[in-house]
Formats: C-alpha cells, structure tokens, sequence
C-alpha cells in the first residue's frame, strides 16, 4: 500500500534489535485517515471471505483492526493481555512471547462474545516472529471457529513469522512488507 509505505519513509525510524518505531502514525499517535485506508484495504482483500468477525490483540493493534471492522460491517475483539496467569473459566487464553518486550503475556478472549459459526479474521500492527498471530490462532483452535486469514499493517519479511503462516496454509495480506532494516534503512520488499 503505497500511503502506508510513504508514511513509514518519512516517520519511520530503526531502534537497535530490527524494531521499526512508527510512534507518529500507528503505535503511540495514530493516524486516523491512514487507519481508515488500512481498514478499507483489508476489507477489499477479504471482501470474499466470509469474515463474521475481526480480532486483534491490544493495543497497537486496535486501530487498524477497528477501522477494517468498520469497513466490512462486523464486530471487533481484541484479546487483552495479561500479566498474570490468571485462569478463568470463561475465557480461551494462550501465551504469547513479545518480540519488543521480550515477556510472556497470557492473551484472552471471553467466549461470550465467540460462536462457533465465527470466521475470523486476525489483524495486527506488525508480524515478527509470529507469536501473536499464533496466539490468536491458538484461541480460535480452542474455540472451533474457522479462520479467513490474518491481515499485517507491517510485515517484517525477514523474521520468520510470515513464512511460518504460509507454511500453515494461513491466508496472509500484510500491506507493507520489509525486506531489511539493515543500517537503520528501511528497505521494501519488491511489488
Ligand atoms: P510477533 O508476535 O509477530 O513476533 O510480533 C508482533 C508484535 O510485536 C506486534 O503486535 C507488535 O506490537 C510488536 N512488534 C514486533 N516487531 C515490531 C517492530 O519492529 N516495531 C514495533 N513498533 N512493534 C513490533
């Protein structure tokens, strides 16, 4: 998406262990008329998907998912985290490590608000190693519901994460994909 891959060249900045920081626009201030594209664009790509629901895993990725709710007319979830191991019966949960944080967090999801005839739709800031979208995918295993794909507003294609999802037949839309941070450059993945 060439909007989102202007904006991450002119705010776009590398910290040290291949983090891209896009506090301006996505992770701390948010752009809203970029969201609201990002979301359109996700709507677009899964128009044919059967999509009944989206979900996310907070924060950063509450935005984007937000907006792609609004465009394709469903209701958003996103997981909350947890420090604590917390068990509670009416909950799915899985563990999820954080690239940037380097901690585990216990993610969840109420079944209150999952049926068993959901098609979800996975939607996050950025995809590492993979290890929030396989939590997502770990609760929708628990649950039974079907999954249309997981939708990346940045993919970092150089971590193993986005291979990981294709290797298990995930669907996988990022709409900006990094081939390298290298030098503190960002550099795209070729169209
Ligand atoms: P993964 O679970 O795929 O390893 O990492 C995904 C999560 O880690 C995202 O939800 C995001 O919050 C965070 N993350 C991973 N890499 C980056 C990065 O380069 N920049 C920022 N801002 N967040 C990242």
């Amino acid at each position: 998406m060439r909007e989102l891959e202007e904006k991450i060249k002119e705010y776009g900045t590398v910290l040290p262990g291949n983090v891209l920081k896009v506090d301006a626009f996505l992770n701390h201030q948010v752009d809203p008329e970029l969201m609201l594209h990002v979301g359109q664009e996700f709507a677009r790509l899964f128009a044919d998907a059967g999509v009944t629901k989206v979900w996310t895993v907070e924060s950063s990725g509450i935005a984007p998912a937000v907006m792609t709710g609004l465009a394709m007319k469903v209701p958003v979830i996103f997981a909350r985290k947890h420090k604590s191991l917390t068990l509670n019966q009416n909950m799915y949960v899985a563990d999820v490590y954080s690239y940037t944080k380097k901690t585990t967090n216990r993610i969840s999801i109420s079944k209150k608000y999952v049926s068993q005839d959901d098609k979800v739709l996975m939607i996050d800031d950025f995809l590492a190693n993979g290890q929030a979208v396989e939590g997502m995918l770990e609760i929708a295993d628990q649950a039974g519901v079907q999954v249309a794909g997981a939708g990346i507003v940045i993919e970092k294609s150089f971590q193993p994460g986005a291979k990981e999802l294709k290797d298990r037949g995930i669907r996988l839309e990022s709409l900006a994909r990094i081939k390298s941070l290298a030098d503190n450059q960002t550099e795209f993945m070729p169209d």
